[in-house]
């Protein structure tokens, strides 16, 4: 490899939004035939606003808000931002903890509170009554993200959130398309979300309810498959499967630990721009061999 052809590339990329970690990051996109993209910021704003708020019969919508938004002050998810925003409740916290991937749990003004995915009430026993659960599907099918709020050993209420998707994004993975790649969307979220979202950008395979953890081993399964796999997010929770992937591709607006996981940065967050570095590597390899 000529470093002259390399760093030449990196000049390139600078002027494209590209932030090229060494020269030597551009060599990884060698053979990448497959890309992984993150849902929550990465496809979509990952601006969260609450839609709408459904209690079970006989709960209040102000008490749910004022408890679940008091939990949710505490945490910085995108889906908490959001219910902490519209709230604006100050009742009091305490023994908060994140539940990875989940959801969080508190003491909130005395009272023992859950916020998350179904999963997480249910592991506690408190389960949602079925008006409660056609309201949470007929959300996600409109591709919002539903979650549900418990309290004192109880399922009270659904909570949804929308977040919409960039102008930008099927416009992106139109290009990444015609790259010969296969856009894979990868997310924690439901599948009836992911796949929402996924038909409104022009994706067809989904990897959806996967767990933090659980991001980094989709990236080493398509591998083992014999694929050459880019991943692009934004979150914390992609930032190991971003060191994982061939490339790996971090949202300039995403997270320092994205950021620092990745090989490259698309600095303003354009996901258009992921296009525009698989190219340029291209030609930056095609002129060193
Ligand atoms: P993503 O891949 O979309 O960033 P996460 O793994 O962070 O998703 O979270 C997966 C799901 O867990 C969310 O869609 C949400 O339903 C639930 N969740 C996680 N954290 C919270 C929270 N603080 N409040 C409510 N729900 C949460
Ligand atoms: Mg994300």
């Amino acid at each position: 490899a000529t470093p002259t052809a390399l760093l030449v590339g990196t000049g390139r990329g600078a002027q494209l939004g590209i932030l090229i970690k060494g020269p030597e990051a551009l060599e990884s996109t060698h053979g990448i035939d497959t890309v992984i993209l993150d849902k929550t910021g990465t496809v979509t704003s990952g601006t969260m606003t609450l839609k709408d708020v459904f209690p079970a019969a006989g709960e209040e919508r102000e008490e749910v808000l004022r408890l679940a938004g008091a939990l949710e002050s505490a945490s910085e998810h995108p889906v908490a931002r959001a219910v902490a925003r519209a709230a604006n409740s100050t009742a009091e916290v305490e023994d908060f903890a994140n539940v990875e991937g989940l959801g969080v749990q508190g003491v909130v003004d005395g009272h023992a509170v859950l916020v998350g995915r179904p999963r997480l009430l249910a592991d506690w026993s408190q389960h949602l009554p079925s008006e409660l659960e056609e309201e949470l599907e007929r959300a996600r099918a409109r591709g919002e993200t539903a979650v549900a709020v418990g309290w004192d050993g109880k399922a009270r209420a659904v909570l949804t959130v929308a977040d919409a998707i960039k102008p930008t994004s099927a416009d992106a993975v139109a290009a990444l398309r015609a790259l010969g790649l296969r856009p894979i969307l990868l997310t924690g979220d439901n599948e009836t979300v992911a796949r929402t979202v996924a038909e409104a950008v022009g994706i067809e395979d989904v990897v959806a309810d996967v767990l933090p953890a659980d991001k980094v081993e989709v990236v080493k399964r398509l591998q083992s498959e014999g694929r050459t796999v880019a991943m692009i997010g934004d979150g914390v929770n992609d930032a190991a499967a971003l060191a994982q992937a061939d490339l790996g591709m971090a949202m300039g607006t995403g997270t320092d630990v994205a950021i620092e996981a990745s090989d490259l940065t698309l600095v303003r967050g354009d996901l258009r721009v992921a296009a525009d570095a698989i190219r340029l590597s291209r030609r930056t390899l095609s002129v060193i061999r």
